[in-house]
């Protein structure tokens, strides 16, 4: 027989499954070891001869849990520390090759330290002490449902049916603020208002909380794994980072779970997936979650929303150069190889911008429905049609191109297979600022720095002057990236040098800054291994920020988008 490692991590698109951190293979039958061997072509698959009139199988391995960040999937990085854990059942199986993922059930047991609490979407069979024993469950379910387990736990109820599980390396780490927990309670009505049926009968945000494991976030349908740092439910600006993460998330258990592209909907882990259709499952999460609900259950104000779609589409327009040789749809169908590029040159490459960029996508096809019906109808209307009643229990419908064209002209008449195509499939020039326009409100540059871009530049400890020398740089000078043609390009500058000094004198964020706005032109002394040298970068543009602007006359209709919906939301629009 042949079994598999999973190869292909739902969620992840890409066949990140960490089968290099199994370790201490044995199969046995009736207790004697017998030999396998690893497949020449397929690393995944194990080949048995199983001894005649055995009737099973043992197989035993060990998951080496990494303490160093490696490749590009979840699995990729630390899942345990002194105080926490985190279970993902894809690092820790094998199944029968061939076999449908639907049409596998597993027993699961763990076994934790002793007083550590847990919480798992996974339905608990049996407890005794240290030893949980879970019901059985497919094995699509089970590698749905993380367990994460901790010796800082705290539950925080949010509805009948929904809560959040906060784990964290000190007790501190837990104090999620009132305000904050409201704004979920928020989301949990905005949601219901906006798809008008769930598909999750419990759900509950796992939140890891610890400096020592990689900042992620993977969707699932009934839970969700969330891992920022220590302070990132206390510290204001990791908050402010953090706390859309658990709108985007939850958006996926109808846009990605019950919903999810033809492509990406296989039958089991070593079947390759098709990434085409990510500016549906992630792009409108992107908008839905990070922009729409942020906004109506008051997760953000209205104006730190349009400082975060200002910084989107000035960053998807000025810092993109590749959009002139690469469609957008290119970054989805590429996910393998662009989620494991270096950080560099990501202007030139492009990174996985089906993620921002289709948030103006799709406000460009909301604010074209809401122009088309007078107003009278809008993408929430789609959002009901394709991810909205029945409810149901977690189950799977995936969709095609054809089902998102056809349900976006149930609910207006357009050419919507054009409008895609010219914005996803095809290389644009620039994205779709005209969305933000038929919104009402203009993409803007001055000298006001942006609400979001600062925060990211706190989170990022780096100097985003990206917009005007067509910079990045790290606290201690370093270039992170350039924007291929911008200035800092034309002039020499390259991602790994190190800036020592600008204009005579040495380097720091701050005299980046100052020398940018006094308009000087830029003399950069740059060391890198054994060589040192200077450039000069001559712009004198100043510092240029951007942001929207209200269009005198036109109506707001991102307002009205952003507009709470549900009956009950404790936050007034317009703040
Ligand atoms: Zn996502």
């Amino acid at each position: 027989m042949t079994f598999v490692y999973p190869k292909w991590v739902p969620g992840e698109h890409t066949p990140t499954g960490p089968l290099m951190q199994m370790a201490g293979l044995h199969v046995r039958a009736g207790g004697a070891e017998i030999p396998w061997s690893r497949d020449r072509v397929d690393m995944f698959a194990f080949h048995v001869d199983v001894p005649a009139g055995a009737q099973s199988i043992d197989v035993d391995f060990d998951y080496l849990s990494p303490s160093s960040t490696f490749g590009a999937g979840y699995g990729e990085s630390a899942n345990a520390t002194q105080n926490l854990l985190l279970i993902l059942f894809n690092h820790i199986v094998i199944y029968p090759a061939g076999v449908p993922s639907d049409e596998l059930t597993l027993r699961a047991s763990v076994r934790l330290p002793a007083g550590w609490k847990f919480d798992t979407a996974l339905p608990v069979s049996a407890r005794n002490a240290d030893r949980i024993d879970f019901a059985p469950v497919s094995l699509t379910t089970l590698i749905d449902s993380p367990i994460v387990a901790g010796a800082y736990m705290r539950t925080i109820p949010i509805t009948d049916t929904t809560h959040i599980t906060v784990t964290a390396d000190s007790n501190s780490a837990l104090a999620m603020s009132d305000a904050r927990i409201a704004q979920i309670r928020n989301l949990v009505a905005e949601t219901d208002a906006l798809f008008g049926a769930r598909h999750y009968r419990t759900y509950r945000w796992l939140v890891t909380l610890s400096d020592l494991i990689e900042v992620q976030g993977l969707e699932h349908h009934q839970s969700t794994d969330i891992r920022q740092a220590e302070n990132g439910l206390t510290d204001p600006d990791q908050t402010a980072r953090t706390i859309t993460i658990l709108s985007h998330e939850f958006v996926h258990s109808w846009n990605g779970k019950y919903r999810r592209p033809a492509g990406l909907a296989t039958a089991d882990y070593q079947q390759p997936m098709i990434g085409e259709l990510l500016f549906v499952y992630e792009g409108m999460t992107r908008y839905f979650g990070d922009f729409v609900l942020s906004a109506r259950s008051g997760m953000r104000t209205a104006e730190e929303d349009r400082e975060y779609a200002a910084w989107v589409a000035a960053n998807q327009d000025h810092n993109r150069p590749g959009r002139h040789w690469r469609p957008l749809a290119d970054t989805a169908v590429n996910v393998p190889t662009i989620s494991v590029a270096p950080g560099e040159e990501v202007p030139y490459r492009r990174g996985l911008d089906y993620y921002d960029e289709s948030l103006l996508v799709w406000l460009d096809a909301d604010t074209t429905i809401r122009a088309k019906s007078g107003g009278s109808k809008s993408l929430d209307d789609f959002a009901k049609m394709f991810f909205g009643p029945p409810p149901s229990a977690p189950m799977l419908k995936p969709y095609t191109l054809d089902d998102v064209v056809n349900a976006l002209n149930r609910v207006v008449p357009n050419d919507w297979r054009a409008f895609l195509d010219s914005r996803v499939y095809r290389v644009a020039p620039h994205p779709p600022l005209r969305a933000l326009e038929a919104g009402g409100w203009g993409l803007v540059y001055n000298d006001t720095p942006n609400w979001y871009q600062s925060l990211r530049e706190r989170f990022t400890k780096t100097t985003d002057e990206s917009f005007t020398v067509g910079i990045w740089v790290k606290q201690d000078g370093t270039i992170s990236d350039v924007v291929y043609g911008g200035p800092a390009y034309a002039a020499g500058l390259m991602p790994g040098m190190k800036i020592t000094a600008i204009n005579g004198r040495k380097y720091s964020a701050g005299v980046l800054r100052e020398e940018i706005r006094a308009k000087k032109p830029l003399d950069v002394h740059v060391e890198q291994g054994t060589f040192a040298g200077a450039f000069r970068i001559d712009d004198r543009g100043g510092e240029r920020f951007p942001h929207l602007e209200r269009i005198a006359g036109a109506a707001d209709v991102l307002s009205e988008i952003m507009r709470p919906r549900a009956r009950g939301s404790q936050h007034a629009a317009g703040d």
